[in-house]
């Protein structure tokens, strides 16, 4: 017999989970960041998270990332903090435009497939460690292997939502 403790856990449920996830890391990082530097958003989007970045940090500078820009038109950042290529690119060379290593990145680049997501994660994991400041945070969709980076515990909604929070040491 399926009960409500072995069923499934359906798409929706695991949707709901990480945006619960996404929201919560956000907002956790927000109250204890301690280190100057702006923020990098990796994957406009909608504009979802970068409205809710630039609501909950209002005196951090953000610089978001992405292809295209396909946002919802009042979530669109001005032109010097959007950099528009692929991010394989762009973050690599983002330095000179960005100034500052970032106290917080956050990489909203997860395709929901395994493979393709291993992938990304071998070409932007020393991306992003890279750009990330001492004591800064990372928040991800992709699960990340940065070797001087601790990984900060998980809530089940993000243990199902596949969401993960990084400090570098
Ligand atoms: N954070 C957004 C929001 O809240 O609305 C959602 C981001 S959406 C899941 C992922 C975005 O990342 C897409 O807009 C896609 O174009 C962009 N993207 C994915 N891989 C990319 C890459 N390698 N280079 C540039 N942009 C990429």
């Amino acid at each position: 017999m399926t009960t409500e403790a072995t069923r499934r856990v359906s798409r929706l449920e695991v949707f709901i989970a990480r945006m619960t996830a996404q929201k919560t890391f956000l907002e956790e990082v927000a109250a204890a960041l301690d280190v100057p530097g702006p923020v990098l958003e990796l994957g406009l989007g909608n504009g979802r998270t970068f409205d809710h970045l630039r609501t909950i940090l209002p005196d951090r500078e953000i610089f978001v990332f992405d292809r295209s820009i396909t946002a919802h038109p009042a979530s669109i950042p001005d032109a010097d903090h959007m950099i528009v290529g692929e991010i394989r690119d762009t973050l690599a060379f983002c330095g000179p435009r960005v100034g500052a290593l970032a106290a917080l990145v956050h990489c909203d680049l997860g395709s929901g497939d395994p493979t393709a997501d291993l992938v990304k994660r071998a070409w932007l994991s020393p991306l992003i460690a890279e750009r990330t400041a001492p004591g800064g945070y990372v928040a991800s969709g992709i699960e990340l292997e940065m070797p001087d980076f601790e990984a900060l515990p998980r809530s089940a909604d993000a243990e199902r939502g596949r969401y993960w929070l990084y400090r570098k040491t």
